[in-house]
This record gives structure tokens, sequence and C-alpha cells, in this order.
């Protein structure tokens, strides 16, 4: 029986020294692009190694369930607190992007209790999400018509010419018109100055500057704050112990 025992713990080690062999294999595999780097040297931590894999293969595949997952458990280990947020963040776009809900409320949630002032509030919402609109380009305003003048721009008191309002039978109290009250005397439509047109509602976009938003609209961001998480890390020495950017999915050593 004991030696059965014995057999069974060598078969198990044995395993784990395969697999571990395995994944540092993969890793090194990661960083051969660039020869002049030792492999791994520029990581921090095998907790840098994992985050950043996992960070890495989201950015590749928005739509692959198992990175965002594993991105999900990555936040709870992370302790620098930015770092996290930005995790978090970025796990939350990315639950939006594969209509993870309950992932995604548990995560808003999160970043509610913990980060109550944090940038999570404008990045959740869908004018960060969404296309901006091509009309307006974000503005979500348009110049039209004005609505008082209908354009012509003129004093909307129909008697008013030119900002004298005419007197009939003026002859009698010596003046043939008063000064229009309405536009001061100038003949201009008070509510356009005079131009005709005014600042109104981007009709495309219904005044939001936001176009629809739409599975590319949100991997855009999703890649961005991938992006931006990695970067982060690195320049705070939280992922990498090197000089690294990340840019358009590549790492580069500076
Ligand atoms: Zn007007
Ligand atoms: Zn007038
Ligand atoms: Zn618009």
């Amino acid at each position: 029986m004991k030696r059965i025992i014995a057999i069974i713990i060598i078969l198990v080690a044995g395993l784990l020294i395969f697999v571990t062999i395995n994944e540092e294999w993969s890793l090194t595999s990661l960083t051969e692009a660039e020869p002049s780097t030792p492999p791994e040297s520029k990581f921090i931590s095998e907790e840098g190694i994992a985050l950043y894999t996992t960070l890495n293969s989201a950015w590749h595949n928005p739509h692959h369930e198992e990175s965002l997952s594993s991105l999900i458990n990555h936040i709870n280990n992370i302790e620098d607190e930015e770092l996290k947020e930005y995790c978090a963040v970025t796990a939350a776009i990315g639950c939006r992007l594969q209509e993870r809900k309950p992932e995604y409320r548990r995560i808003e949630s999160f970043l509610d209790r913990a980060y109550p002032n944090g940038s999570h509030q404008n990045v959740l919402t869908r004018s960060y999400l969404g296309e901006t609109c091509t009309q307006c380009q974000g503005s979500a305003t348009a110049e039209g018509e004005c609505d008082t003048c209908g354009g012509s721009g003129e004093c909307r008191v129909s008697r008013c010419e030119s900002g004298r309002i005419p007197i009939d039978g003026g002859a009698i109290v010596g003046e043939d018109s008063y000064r229009c009250i309405n536009c001061g005397g100038t003949g201009e439509c008070q509510d356009c100055g005079g131009t005709g047109t005014m600042i109104k509602r981007c009709p495309r976009c219904r005044g939001t500057g936001t176009e629809a938003v739409t599975d590319e609209s949100v991997i855009k961001r999703y890649r961005e704050f991938i992006t931006d998480t990695i970067n982060y890390g690195a320049e705070q020495g939280k992922i990498f112990t090197r000089d690294v950017t990340y840019r358009n999915g590549e790492l580069n050593v500076r």
C-alpha cells in the first residue's frame, strides 16, 4: 500500500514539474521577440507575468471569455490601489463587451465603494463607450435656424420696422413712430442677436454627442484601457522591472 502511495506521489510531483516547465517555456517564448533582453528579467514578479499575459491576451482577443475571467480573478490580489482600479475598470468594460451583466454589476459596485470619486464614473458611460457623433464631433450641438424669427434675424413684433413701431395718425402727437420695446430699437431678433441661427441639439445624436455603442466602439475602449493599465504598471514598476511600453498590443523595451 505504502509503495502505491509513493508511486502516486512521484507521479503527481512529476506532473507538477512538467506543467511548471511548460509554463516557463511559454513565458520564455513570449519574450523571445526581443533577443537582447534576458527572458523574464523585465517582469517584476510571477504576478506581474500573469497579469501582463492576461491583459495582453485580452487585447488580442477581446471576446475571449477566459482572459476576462482571469483578469477579474486578478483584481483582488493586486496591492497597488491605482493598478487595481485600472484593472477593475478594464474588466468592467470587458464585461460590458461580453454582456456579463452580474459580473459587471459586481465590479461596478466594488468600484463605487472603493473609489467613490474614481474616474470610472466617466468611463462606464454611454458617451465614453460609444462612437463619437460624426456630425457634431461630440459637442452634442448643431447650428440651426432660429425658432423665434424663423431664420430672418428680425424682431418678432410684426409691426416693428427696423426697431420702430409706426403710430397711426402720428402727426397729432408730433411723432410718427416709437421705439420697439421688444428689440430695444435694434430691429433684430433678441433670441439670435439678428443672426437668424441658434445653437441647437445635434439632430443626429439627439444632443448626446455619441452615436450607438457598438462592439467596435467598446473594443476600442477596452483596448485603450488594457494599454493604459499595462503602461501604468510599467511606469510604476508594478508589472515590469524595466522601462517598457505597450502599444497596439505589443510590448517594446525602451
Ligand atoms: Zn432669431
Ligand atoms: Zn422690434
Ligand atoms: Zn451629434
